[in-house]
């Protein structure tokens, strides 16, 4: 059959409500910081062009790029990582597909998190992998529960997916959590992805990664300046791992992608040199701004997020959260992603953003509490 990779793939619940939606929607639905490029990436970025940047770069990325990646990673993650550690990438989506694509055969077990981000799930369908699901819950703090997790790992598992913080949840996989996942792969054919877009805006404590629990031999961990430095549009991502595994994933990034343009890979050096916090902070702002407005509104559970850009607010007291959300849309103008479009357990949620600017938080709050004032069970 032509397109068999593709035939099970629907467009996500995400563009469908973004579909619905019209100009003056107040959207709580887009996972991405309000705050424009700093002035002094863009003059970095049009340093770049005047100084005729504009030619392929190596297939891994510029040395000075993968150079601050590793330097800010070490860092981080208390490792030793230098240049040939990191692979430069058209965002995290595209450092995600490339390196499941490189990894996985068909038949191949594949563990993500429910709920989780959607393209997890969509690659390793593409991919015919088999997916199995470990659950976070509300009541467990969105953590993953070792127990269950545990039992759903066997031989036949070749990829195991963490996101701290969660894509929707805005929570964290607990120190004691990650020791325990690490301390079960010692099957030789599982790996683990760890995306961790959403490390750098933390809002309490330093987030705690697998890194310090497992050998880069059988770690991806993925990142980039989308969110960070709210800079989604410049695409750029990477992927940190062993020399071995990245000289392997470069034999499919380069007849994938080639490269990525130079300007925007300068452009993210420009970034990462100038270790701005103010992304961070004005997140922290809007997540505080959120949290005191949704207080107001009585009968929704959800956790405080400790990272990321959501809110994950269970509905179910006054109906599905697809219903909801709908709802939502047609009676108050604001856009919300209903939780199912990140797997079963979302059912009874909405997902909310607090990354747009404050007028629109606060307009698509208020909305919100007047919706669920008036709304009948
Ligand atoms: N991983 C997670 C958990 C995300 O939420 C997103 C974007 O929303 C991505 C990866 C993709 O990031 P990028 O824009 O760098 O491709």
């Amino acid at each position: 059959m032509n397109f068999e990779r593709v035939a099970g793939i629907e467009k996500s619940l995400i563009r469908k409500m973004f579909e619905k939606a019209n100009d003056k929607s107040i959207n709580l639905g887009i996972g991405m910081p309000f705050c424009k490029t700093a002035e002094s990436v863009k003059n970095y970025a049009i340093e770049a062009i005047k100084n005729d940047k504009t030619f392929y770069t190596p297939n891994q990325g510029v040395k000075e790029l993968r150079e601050e990646v590793a330097k800010k990673n070490s860092d981080e993650l208390s490792l030793e990582l230098d240049s040939e550690n990191v692979l430069i990438t058209n965002g995290a989506t595209q450092a995600i597909f490339t390196l499941m694509f490189s990894l996985l055969k068909p038949g191949d077990e594949v563990l993500i998190p429910d709920p989780g981000y959607p393209l997890y799930k969509t690659v390793a369908k593409m991919l015919k992998c088999n997916i199995k699901r470990y659950t976070l819950l509300l009541e467990n703090d969105f953590d993953l529960n070792v127990d269950e997790t545990s039992q759903k790992v066997s031989t036949k598992t070749a990829l195991i997916v963490l996101n701290s913080p969660n894509n929707p949840t805005g929570m964290l996989i607990s120190k004691k959590s990650l020791e325990a996942i690490a301390s079960l792969i010692k099957n030789e054919g599982t790996y683990v992805l760890s995306d961790e877009i959403y490390r750098g805006l933390n809002y309490e404590e330093p987030i705690p990664s697998i890194s310090s629990f497992l050998p880069l031999e059988r770690l991806f961990v993925v990142s980039g300046v989308s969110k960070e430095f709210s800079m989604t549009g410049w695409r750029i991502g990477w992927i940190i791992s062993s020399r071995y595994n990245i000289s392997q994933i470069l034999k499919a990034h380069m007849h994938i992608i080639s490269c990525i343009s130079e300007i925007n890979q300068l452009a993210a050096v420009a970034a990462l040199k100038l270790k701005f916090q103010n992304i961070r902070d004005i997140m922290k702002f809007n997540r505080d701004f959120a949290v005191e407005k949704l207080s107001k509104i009585p009968r929704i559970k959800y956790k405080v997020p400790k990272g990321g850009l959501y809110i994950f607010i269970n509905v179910s007291a006054y109906g599905n959260g697809e219903k909801i959300a709908n709802l939502l849309l047609e009676n108050g103008n604001v856009i919300t992603i209903p939780g199912i479009a990140f797997g079963e357990h979302g059912k009874d949620f909405i997902r909310i953003s607090f990354g747009a600017d404050l007028e629109s938080l606060e307009r698509g709050l208020d909305s919100m509490r007047r919706f669920f004032s008036y709304v009948t069970v």
